[in-house]
């Protein structure tokens, strides 16, 4: 959803500038809005539904980190309650030391007792919601090696258009500006090769968790044909991972990958 301006929050105040909100009057408060000083809920009169709807568009950052910080707080508290040593098995994990050593990527993540995640790795936002559910959700099915779409998975049609635009689309653009990244995947990410999976031309495997490998398949440009690039997910995904966390893992390391070309090849 593109972002609103402040005359269109206003048309859909009530407009009697009752300042239950704390200022003056409905523009002002729109305009309030816009700049971060007011939100949407500081107006009783409008509508929840409606709030839900605006939020993302008008304060996508913002909320996306408060629902973030929300699901982060719930996790660490499942954690405490967990007991970390019995589930290392479980997840291809290690526990040592009080901590569970989990590698994604090839780096270990560690995660204390209290739910805190430490690792060598600066850029780790994007793996700890999904790195926590994977430890207190995650059944720890091994991957059969069975490739399906992100849409196959169960409540991935809902988000596939999302993931087409916010995921496969800016990877594909990366890879055909790029296409010497699979092979940086390889060297630096401990990605495998997986030579004509889906008879594409350039294929590799890496492993976001340890249970929880996507394979990344690419198709050059050919005559009229544009190139394409899709992920695929191993069957067993969703025993192992939630479809939100399969997602922000997926975005996350579009990101991580597209800051790698930035610095030239070196590791973000
Ligand atoms: S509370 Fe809502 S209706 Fe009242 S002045 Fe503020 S924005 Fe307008």
């Amino acid at each position: 959803m593109s972002k609103l301006n402040h005359l269109e929050i206003y048309k859909l105040l009530d407009k009697t500038n009752c300042r239950q909100c704390g200022v003056l009057t409905c523009l002002a408060f729109a305009a309030a809005v816009m700049r971060g000083d007011k939100r949407l809920k500081d107006c009783p009169s409008l509508d929840k539904a409606v709030i839900e709807k605006l939020r993302e568009s008008i304060e996508p950052e913002r909320a996306d980190k408060e629902d973030g910080d929300q699901a982060l707080e719930e996790l660490r508290n499942r954690i405490k309650r967990t007991d970390l040593a019995s589930l290392a098995g479980r997840l291809g994990a290690a526990y040592d030391r009080d901590r569970l050593a989990v590698k994604c990527l090839g780096k270990d993540f560690y995660i204390d007792r209290s739910g805190n995640m430490t690792s060598d790795c600066h850029n780790n936002r994007w793996v700890m919601i999904p790195l926590l559910n994977y430890v207190v959700r995650g059944v720890g099915l091994d991957p059969v090696s069975n490739w399906v779409t992100f849409r196959e998975l169960n409540d991935g049609a809902i988000r596939a258009p999302l993931f087409a635009q916010r995921c496969e689309k800016p990877f594909k653009e990366l890879v055909d500006k790029h296409t010497d990244l699979f092979e940086l995947i390889v060297d630096i990410f401990d990605g495998k090769p997986a030579a004509g999976s889906f008879d594409s031309d350039i294929s590799v495997v890496v492993y976001p968790l340890p249970k929880v490998p996507m394979l990344i398949c690419y198709w050059k440009k050919e005559a009229d044909l544009d190139s394409s690039l899709s992920l695929f997910f191993d069957s067993t995904v969703n025993e192992n991972l939630d479809i939100g966390s399969i997602y922000t893992l997926a975005v996350g390391l579009l990101t991580m990958f597209e800051k790698i070309v930035l610095t030239h090849g070196k590791p973000a």
